[in-house]
């Protein structure tokens, strides 16, 4: 049975319907999107930081954003004196705040609670059952994810590596209708496949093929940023629940020397794709 799933998977993708070249610009550019529904998947409250530009944008130009994090973020501190309980409400709370400021409503957040620093070690196939459940239901226009690699592997810190594979495998498993099927024959969702993809990358930006003008939106990315006191700033040693004036501004400095310049103005770069979820890698 499950060898002729395989088979018959392996067939149909390789049909000439499904034959298509991935484009390597999108088509409006990002800053003329608008009715799309966007789904960030992370690995930690504050991955979608590198975007905050972008999603601020598409949140004022009339786009549905939803984000997506794998794990509660319950270990990163370096404050001897935070549970993984504390941390994780704060977090959470952090987030919030920063979406709030870039105009993402709380109920378009949504926290899939695995543990922070262990996402590898999960089992991958509920993980992405789950996140499979997401994309039926949100049906994400765009899916913006760390890049799992263009042409090879990419490597990335543990939960960033295995954010991006399963945000990959989950985008290819929820277009299949007898994959967890359940959800479709018992929770009412349907099958769905994205068409367009985002990824984002933290220090390697070579395989970039899509930048984003976000002039407009720097402040409202910085004020963003300031809103993580755990991870930044004093509150990464000993966190306390808010800041001074100076330590607000001194983090929104900071944020502001962060921002990337391209051609004379503020950018954030992705690589984008557009195509069946098989060949995002290609
Ligand atoms: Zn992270």
């Amino acid at each position: 049975m499950k060898r002729f799933l395989l088979a018959s998977l392996c067939l149909a993708v390789s049909a000439p319907i499904f034959a298509q070249r991935p484009e390597a610009k999108p088509d409006p550019p990002v800053e003329k999107w608008t009715g799309k529904i966007i789904m960030l998947i992370g690995a930690h409250a504050d991955d979608d930081a590198l975007s905050h530009g972008t999603l601020a944008m598409l949140q004022a130009h009339g786009n549905q954003v939803f984000v997506v994090t794998l794990t509660t973020g319950n270990v990163g501190t370096q404050d001897p004196n935070l549970s993984r309980m504390q941390l994780a409400t704060i977090r959470r709370s952090e987030e919030l705040s920063a979406l709030a400021e870039l105009g993402i409503p709380a109920d378009h957040y949504i926290n899939l609670g695995y543990d922070d620093g262990l996402l590898e070690f999960e089992d991958r196939k509920a993980v992405v059952e789950n996140l499979v459940r997401w994309i039926r239901k949100l049906r994400p226009t765009v899916l913006m994810a760390w890049d799992p690699g263009r042409n090879y592997q990419r490597w990335h810190k543990s939960d960033h590596r295995a954010a991006a594979y399963l945000a990959a495998d989950a985008a290819r498993a929820a277009m299949w209708r007898l994959l967890f099927e359940g959800q479709i024959t018992q929770e009412g969702l349907k099958e769905y496949m994205v068409p367009e993809y985002l990824f984002y990358n933290d220090y390697d930006h070579d395989d970039e093929n899509t930048w984003v003008d976000i002039s407009d939106y720097v402040e409202k990315k910085v004020n963003a940023f300031s809103k993580y006191v755990s991870q930044y700033g004093p509150g990464w040693k000993n966190y306390k629940t808010s800041l001074s004036e100076a330590e607000v501004k001194q983090l929104k400095e900071d944020a502001r020397t962060h921002v990337r310049m391209k051609d004379g103005k503020p950018m954030e770069g992705f690589r984008y794709y557009k195509g069946l979820p098989d060949a995002l890698g290609k």
